[in-house]
């Protein structure tokens, strides 16, 4: 996984009981039709943040993010910004602004007369528009092109026209649906470190629509994650990858080996469950502090970087034991699927340290795997 753009910030408000919500959904749900593309959503984002939605197609991320903006009304629920409930106001009178993914860049103005225009509606005096437009080419680094036309732009140089003109009316509030979704994979990446960079600059609250969970992970400072209209659970990058909620979140989120069987028994004091898997030998150990009667039916999750690999029996919480069936070599990294006797297909991760050129094991081989308590998480919805 990509290391994140961010450092991780010195303060987590969400964290503090205390501390103010910038964002408060309370309650939203929009239907259409008889179709619920929200349905009873609740949200706390705070002032500086880089928040995510992320989700698959047609959960309903733009259209949250749409009712926060006001170009779409709840049927149920309330939006407030900054205290304030701005649920019946028109987007021009919410201190937000939204970048689409479309750019929607005028064709036949300048670059610096499309960050100007929003200014100029808003009846700025001409000087303090200028300034104002050649301060937030600046920022995107276009402060040499601001008399060029939009197809005179890159892909990329369009991409921060369009964040220098949502800036440039210095709203309290960004929202950016999809807002890479126009660039090819590998600009899209250094993009995403540009993009951050600017936020931490300007401070401003970021709300940011996205399908890609390694965008969303490298990007922001929380995320939630969406599912048929409903938030299944909000996370820094970090807690959702190494604690997810559900099995849908533990899938979403990048690799990961899901073991479906049942629980044998719970130390609830050790913090640690035992559950006899479908498709392994052995009974799998796992850290997990809520009680689980006996019987109950779960699911292992284990990231496949967690999995040591042996050439003999380890001793380990954790053993199971097959044939390698297939291989992957990516330069940094080898995956192996290895199959048990029981039918599990294994991913495990080895890293290159070492220059090689070659992965380590070969098909048919038998490997031993190994990964403690703590490296497994137990799912029971
Ligand atoms: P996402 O951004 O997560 O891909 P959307 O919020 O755009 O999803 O849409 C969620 C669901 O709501 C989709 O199934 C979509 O077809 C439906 N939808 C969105 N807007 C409308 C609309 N104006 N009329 C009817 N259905 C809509
Ligand atoms: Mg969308």
């Amino acid at each position: 996984m990509a290391a994140p753009a961010r450092a991780t910030p010195p303060v987590e408000p969400w964290r503090d009981a205390a501390a103010q919500p910038f964002v408060r959904i309370e309650g939203v749900t929009k239907t259409f039709g008889k179709f619920y593309a929200c349905d009873d959503i609740s949200l706390d984002i705070y002032r500086g943040e880089f928040f995510a939605l992320l989700g698959g197609s047609g959960s309903g991320k733009s259209t949250l993010l749409r009712i926060m903006a006001g170009f779409e009304a709840p049927d149920k629920g309330r939006v407030l910004i900054d205290g304030v409930d701005v649920t019946a106001l028109p987007p021009y009178q919410r201190p937000v602004n939204m970048m689409f993914q479309s750019y929607a860049l005028f064709p036949h103005m300048s670059v610096a007369q499309n960050v100007a225009f929003g200014l100029k509606q808003d009846r700025l005096p001409a000087s303090e528009v200028g300034e104002r437009v050649q301060q937030m080419l600046d920022l995107v680094q276009l402060g040499h092109l601001g008399k060029r036309k939009p197809d005179q732009l890159s892909g990329g140089q369009r991409q921060r026209v369009a964040l220098a003109r949502a800036l440039a009316k210095q709203p309290k509030l960004l929202l950016l649906d999809e807002p890479l979704g126009a660039l090819d994979k590998r600009l899209r990446e250094r993009t995403q470190f540009e993009l951050v960079n600017i936020q931490e600059k300007v401070g401003t609250t970021f709300i940011m629509v996205t399908h890609d969970q390694e965008e969303a992970m490298t990007m922001s400072s929380r995320i939630a994650v969406m599912d048929a209209g409903r938030i299944v659970q909000v996370s820094t990058p970090a807690a959702l990858y190494e604690f997810p909620a559900t099995r849908f979140v533990a899938e979403f989120i990048g690799g990961i080996n899901l073991f479906e069987g049942r629980v044998l028994s719970h130390d609830a004091d050790a913090g640690l469950v035992r559950v006899q898997c479908d498709r392994l030998a052995e009974p799998v150990l796992a850290r997990h502090t809520d009680f689980l009667p006996e019987g109950t039916a779960v699911s292992v999750a284990v990231r496949p970087e967690k999995i040591d690999v042996h050439e003999q029996r380890p001793a380990a919480d954790n053993v199971a034991v097959g044939k390698v069936r297939d291989i992957a070599y990516l330069g940094d990294v080898s995956i192996y699927h290895v199959q048990t006797e029981e039918g599990a297909t294994i991913r495990v991760q080895e890293t290159h340290v070492e220059r090689s050129s070659e992965p380590h094991y070969d098909w048919d081989d038998t490997l031993w795997l190994s990964w403690p308590a703590t490296g497994a998480v137990v799912l029971a919805s």
